[in-house]
């Protein structure tokens, strides 16, 4: 069974009176240090000059360079891009940690991958919520909260999991409910889900039902609708009610379809190679090929962004996104 902490289980204590310096003030970053201050909590700001930097002081932060907002800090909570983090973690993060300190993390990569490994008198701990930082924010700013994840990797004051939950409690995440993980399981199912279903299997299953209609003779606007704008409207439905809510919503001829060709598209073949993909998340394949693309300076990860830009479905979809005058820049 699933253990999961609410609003009840909270004790603000933990952190009150207490510095927490958020390091990053990007997507997550921007969202968890608005929430945590507006919750009354003490938060100040680490990144380098430039960039953001100047969004959070405008933001009414005080702002400073890591290493500084890391001395001063009694939670450390870092919200860097993954690829970035180690080395700004060994040149100004771990020199400056306070005896006792708590570091955040909202994600386990770098731990649950040995990229960071911090001394043995420091609490280490993961908040992560299950969303993208502007909902976080979005949600929290009108009353609610994003659904959060909680995991302790290392209990060196004894009170990790109250001193995370104060803060899932700052970031709104046990207003909705916060899940008890592990770094391991954490990190191993969000690359999981990302890869081949969120991100990467959505992408191409998109793509080659765009391609399939183009290749036939279909006007790509209209191939453009079916296959990417309607998703929206589907997976909408499956979020409130599940796939029974999603197919009873639809008509019963594109219910038919689905179960009459669904399973022809992903099929004991595809679970075959999901099943590939999870073992090279287990044995740190993934892992090691992400950190050495960076380390070499992302030439394939270059390249593959600028052709899947230069995809007639992303051209196509920019004409017609001119049209929707609903859509947000
Ligand atoms: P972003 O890319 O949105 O933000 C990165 C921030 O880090 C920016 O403020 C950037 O500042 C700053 N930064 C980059 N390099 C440095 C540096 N050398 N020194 C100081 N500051 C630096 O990151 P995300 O919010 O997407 O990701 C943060 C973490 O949250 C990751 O661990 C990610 O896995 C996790 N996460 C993200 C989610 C999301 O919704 N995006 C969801 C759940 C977890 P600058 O403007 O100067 O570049
Ligand atoms: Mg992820
Ligand atoms: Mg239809």
């Amino acid at each position: 069974m699933v253990t999961m902490y609410y609003e009840k289980d909270v004790n603000r204590a933990a952190l009150e009176g207490k510095t927490i310096a958020v390091i990053g003030y990007g997507s997550q970053g921007h969202s968890q240090a608005q929430n945590l201050r507006d919750s009354g909590f003490n938060v100040i700001i680490g990144l380098r000059k430039g960039g953001s930097w100047n969004q959070a002081e405008e933001d009414g932060f005080t702002v400073y360079s890591v290493a500084e907002a890391t001395a001063q800090a009694d939670v450390v909570q870092i919200l860097l891009p993954d690829e970035l983090q180690r080395k700004v973690y060994e040149e100004e993060i771990e020199p400056n940690l306070k005896d006792g300190a708590a570091l955040f993390f909202s994600h386990g990569f770098n731990i649950h991958y040995g990229q960071i490994q911090p001394p043995a008198n420091v609490d280490v701990v993961m908040v992560a919520p299950k969303g993208p930082g502007h909902l976080v924010r979005r949600v929290y700013v009108e009353g609610f909260g994003v659904p959060g994840l909680i995991a302790i990797e290392q209990n060196a004051t004894g009170k990790a999991m109250e001193i995370g939950l104060a803060y899932a409690s700052g970031v709104g995440a046990t207003r909705a409910g916060v899940i008890e993980t592990t770094f391991r399981e954490e990190t191993e199912t969000d690359l999981f889900g990302e890869q081949a279903v969120l991100c990467g299997g959505t992408s191409e299953l998109v793509k080659a039902g765009f391609e399939t209609l183009v290749e036939a003779g279909y006007k790509p606007e209209i191939a453009y609708f079916e296959c990417l704008h309607e998703l929206k409207l589907i997976v909408d439905l499956m979020y409130e009610g599940g796939l029974d809510y999603m197919r009873y919503s639809i008509s019963d001829t594109a219910e038919y379809g689905d179960y009459s060709s669904g399973n022809r598209i992903i099929n004991d073949d595809t679970k075959v190679e999901m099943k590939k993909i999870l073992g090279e998340i287990q044995d740190g394949t993934f892992a090691r090929n992400f950190i050495l693309e960076n380390q070499s300076g992302r030439a394939g990860f270059t390249a593959r962004r600028r052709l899947e830009k230069e995809h007639q479905l992303e051209t196509v979809g920019k004409q017609l996104r001119e049209m929707m005058a609903w859509i947000k820049k």
